[in-house]
């Protein structure tokens, strides 16, 4: 017998180190129904488990669909991992070390499961159906609390001999500059990603000047993207000097990038952009091609992110798709007891 497994439904699964968001994605990438849950980080990778399973109940379920229906998933999660064997070796934000967290989805969820880390999901899912779509060349950057980056090669979704390329958050643009979370000074993270914006807001309010931010971060004890947007928004000279700022040190290292690689486009996504709008996007590009010496005429294209906070949920379930219908998502991921619907699943066209 001969056939081809085809899952309609997905479930795509983007774990962070702050919340957890659950999606069920048809076959044309439509994502039909969501669920968001806070992630028990502190408490390790059962609860993280249980977390995700409650959130895929309540998506499954209110997409109108039996659990038998969405036959595959997909997960997106902070690193490093072993992508292959489906574990998380360790996460500072999660606090797990060694968690086979595939096999442990796929028993739970009754169906295969694949990882994959939570930057390059969402970057492929950018690369097929987001602001990526057009070219075959892409460098992707999302600054969010840190900041992280993958690139596309002729259509590939580069590994690398390390199976970390792409961590384009620690380029050292400024040696001898700020720690990075890392260990290391003066990365582009260190001096562009949200976490360094908020630690120079507080260092300039120290210093006497005045912003609505200073007293934000001090109460939520983090900087967010949209009171940001909001102050930027309101002219908060402080403000948008530092967003100035963090746009500048992103455009250094992505000239840098498109000196080397000669991308057709780069992409730019995560929290801060999203809540900036196309105005970061616009300062970044500046910086870029003020260092791209390689590009002298601004052939690549610099834009935002299309699919906001749907990317880590489509690149985890179209990544899962494609591994499920190459053969690569190994058999200890498949669970004893969903064997019988791999060959007959419901509602499949085989
Ligand atoms: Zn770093």
């Amino acid at each position: 017998m001969n056939f081809r497994w085809d899952p309609a439904f997905t479930l795509g699964i983007d774990l962070g180190g702050t919340k957890i968001l659950v999606g069920v994605v048809d076959r044309e990438g439509n994502v039909i129904s969501r669920a968001k849950r806070s992630t028990p980080a502190s408490e390790g990778g059962p609860a993280i488990v249980t977390a995700i399973l409650d959130a895929a109940g309540e998506a499954i379920q209110s997409s109108g669909l039996s659990s038998d229906q969405v036959a595959l998933a997909g997960i997106g999660s902070p690193g490093p991992l072993d992508v292959h064997a489906g574990v998380i070796r360790w996460s500072a934000n999660l606090n797990v070390r060694d968690f086979p967290i595939a096999s442990e989805l796929s028993r739970g969820l009754g169906c295969p499961v694949a990882l994959e880390n939570d930057v390059r999901a969402g970057g492929y899912a950018e690369y097929r159906l987001g602001a990526g779509r057009d070219y075959r060349n892409v460098v992707f950057a999302f600054v969010g609390t840190g900041i992280g980056g993958c690139v596309v090669v002729n259509g590939e979704l580069i590994d690398g001999v390390t199976h970390n390329a792409g961590e384009l958050g620690h380029m050292v643009i400024k040696v001898g500059g700020p720690r990075c979370g890392c260990g290391s000074r003066g990365c582009v993270e260190s001096l562009a990603s949200k976490t360094a914006i908020a630690r120079r807001i507080q260092k300039a309010v120290r210093k006497g000047l005045p912003s609505v931010l200073g007293e934000r971060i001090a109460r939520k004890g983090r900087l967010k993207s949209r009171d940001l947007a909001e102050a930027v928004q309101a002219k908060d000279l402080v403000a948008l000097n530092e967003v100035q700022r963090s746009a500048h040190f992103l455009g250094v290292g992505l000239g840098n990038l498109i000196n080397v690689l000669g991308p057709e486009a780069v992409v730019i996504g995560g929290g801060v952009s999203h809540a900036l709008g196309d105005s970061y996007t616009e300062m970044v590009a500046n910086s870029a091609h003020n260092r791209a010496i390689a590009d002298p005429e601004h052939v690549t294209i610099i834009r935002r992110a299309a699919l906001g906070d749907n990317a880590g949920i489509l690149g985890a379930a179209i990544i899962a798709q494609e591994r499920f219908a190459q053969g690569e998502i190994p058999r200890a991921h498949h669970p004893e007891s969903a064997q019988p619907a791999l060959a007959a699943p419901p509602g499949s066209k085989a």
